[in-house]
């Protein structure tokens, strides 16, 4: 997607009238969505049997649909409260391969460079906190990366897509991979401390000329994007 399409499409508002007037989960339950429920009900396989009364088709959905987004075994493990054994198996079952293991980014600054990655974290973030209103902990960040998989698709190779766009053959086919946007949504935060400071070095703006969210820091004066300054 081009520089300046992009910009003009993250003017947010825009979008989340056109997403979530029919209700948060429209998308990500259609047919082309990915995971539908009768599947995991009907399937036969007996590790699916899960006695922890804690854990039920819900998570394993959660749990597939994360996956299927570019979402290692260790996150996934951690976000649905599925075993670490059992995230496991469904990732091997979805990839026919096993899960690479990951360390947790955390370096702030990968998220201003370059340019275009400034505006798909500020959408990431803009959506997850619309997804946070309605949805439990578990399943907002989830669901926020699928729409903004979907939003961004045509900036990925066709060939890289399974049979929704927003659900990639690796997560070296996003801009911002699963894990990546997991942590900036994990770590941001617009609160200060006891002194006025803000507790996050980042810090999301709105540009003063095209009205586009990007991702900024808190120490950078200028009040327009990078396509506009
Ligand atoms: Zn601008």
């Amino acid at each position: 997607m081009a520089l300046e399409a992009l910009g003009q499409l993250l003017n947010l508002p825009n979008i989340f009238h056109f997403l979530f007037l029919s209700g948060p989960c429209a998308a990500a339950s259609s047919k082309s969505g990915a995971i539908m429920s009768n599947e995991i009900v009907n399937s036969s396989e007996s590790w699916r049997a899960i006695n922890d009364p804690r854990i039920g088709s819900t998570q394993i959905e959660w749990g597939e649909f994360m996956i299927k987004l570019g979402a290692r075994a260790c996150i996934v493990a951690t976000d649905t409260s599925l075993s670490d054994k059992t995230a496991r198996k469904l990732w091997f079952e979805i990839n026919q391969r096993i899960s690479p293991p990951g360390q947790q980014p955390g370096d702030l600054m990968w998220y201003l460079k370059p340019t275009v990655r400034r505006f798909h974290a500020a959408m990431i973030l803009a959506l997850y906190g619309e997804c946070q209103r309605s949805m439990p902990s578990y399943a907002a960040f989830a669901h926020a990366y699928y729409h903004y998989a979907r939003m961004t698709a045509s900036g990925s190779d066709r060939k890289t897509w399974m049979n929704d766009p927003a659900m990639r053959s690796s997560d070296q086919n996003y801009l911002i991979p699963y894990s990546r946007g997991r942590f900036l949504c994990n770590v941001y935060t617009d609160e200060l401390d006891a002194s006025g400071n803000r507790l996050c070095q980042l810090k999301v703006k709105r540009c003063k000329k095209c009205s586009s969210l990007f991702l900024s820091t808190a120490l950078e004066a200028s009040q327009v994007c990078p396509n506009c300054g």
